[in-house]
């Protein structure tokens, strides 16, 4: 949930009427993920835009289970059992998807990193943390994180965590594969002509919409959520933010974000959001957790060195902050 943020699609299936009034719009809503999704197709018929939506809803479920970290039974949660003791063998997928995690590691140096997870057990940001961890605890938690340390072999297919009690998890990257997995899923069904995935605001659309414009955000001012800032275009690209309002924790009057910083093993500060803007759902989610820990600078600067991506931050001081070429459009 982001109470104040932020960025909503304008249309609803109720105006899905489509500009080819030949077309029809479908949508779901359901819980996966343990986050709220929304599939929308827009198809030739209506059976064509629900068998579209079903077999993006399997996906979703299927990606689910191999990339958990909290089911014992996911190849993720064996890979995290055997850290320090062997390689474990993995789906082609996971171990592709991983290969990938560890190259954004690489470009963000180190920024973004799914063997932040050693941290899991130590920060938790469901109100059930009354005072800050030990410090001495961090760092030996902290010692644990480290990309370079999950050593992929691409001929025996395997993973292996170099270090006991590293773990990786998936919830920086996790929702983006899916809605990419989803998105490429009902695109190549019969009859579809365009379509949203939507997990809770991080999203992916493509083709035809229902509105002349096309798909279209708003975006609207954190100060006052009532107050649109503007819109952005965004046929054929995803839209992700990080920075989770319902989940942080607050020591001394300061306020900590879910997202760790692995340089630290401390939680980031400074940054409530980040809306990451590019074709590629999984890169957006990626980078999206990535600037919030470079901070404003280094975040921009990254964005703005990447081809066809960009970003709009918006500080602890309130601060809203876009990447050079943002294409925000005023009312
Ligand atoms: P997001 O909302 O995409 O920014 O993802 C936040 C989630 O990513 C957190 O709840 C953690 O599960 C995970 N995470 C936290 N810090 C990092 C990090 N530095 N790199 C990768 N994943 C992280
Ligand atoms: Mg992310």
């Amino acid at each position: 949930m982001r109470p104040f943020f932020f960025v909503f699609l304008i249309f609803g299936s109720q105006f899905l009427l489509a500009q080819d009034t030949s077309l029809v719009a479908q949508k779901k809503i359901l819980q996966l993920m343990g986050s709220r999704f929304e599939l929308t197709a827009v198809a030739t018929t209506k059976q064509e835009a629900w068998d579209a939506i079903n077999a993006g809803i399997k996906e979703i479920e299927r990606i689910e289970l191999l990339i958990s970290s909290w089911d014992e039974n996911s190849q993720t949660s064996e890979i995290n059992r055997k850290a320090g003791i062997s390689s474990v063998p993995v789906d082609k997928e996971l171990y592709d998807l991983i290969y990938r995690t560890k190259k954004v590691s690489q470009l963000t140096e180190g920024a973004f990193d799914i063997s932040f997870a050693s941290m899991d057990r130590i920060w938790k940001f469901d109100g059930s943390m009354k005072q800050m961890p030990d410090g001495e605890i961090i760092k030996k938690a902290k010692a644990k994180i480290n990309w370079q340390d999950i050593i992929l072999d691409s001929e025996k297919q395997t993973v292996f965590l170099k270090n006991k009690g590293m773990r990786i998890g998936f919830g920086a990257i996790g929702k983006g594969y899916a809605a990419n997995r989803a998105k490429e899923l009902m695109r190549n069904r019969k009859g579809v002509k365009g379509g949203v995935v939507n997990a809770s605001g991080d999203l992916i659309t493509w083709g035809v919409s229902n509105k002349e414009e096309g798909w279209v955000v708003s975006i609207t001012n954190p100060k006052d959520k009532e107050v649109a800032l503007g819109w952005l275009q965004i046929n054929g690209l995803s839209v992700v933010t990080s920075g989770d309002y319902e989940r942080f924790v607050e020591f001394a009057g300061k306020r900590y974000a879910h997202i760790i910083d692995p340089r630290t093993g401390y939680p980031t500060t400074g940054i409530k959001s980040v809306t990451l803007i590019c074709p590629d759902a999984e890169l957006a989610d990626a980078l999206a957790t990535a600037v919030f820990v470079l901070g404003k600078e280094k975040g921009l600067a990254l964005v703005n060195q990447l081809k066809q991506t960009d970003c709009l931050i918006v500080t602890d001081e309130d601060e809203i902050l876009p990447s050079n070429n943002l294409q925000l459009n005023y009312f």
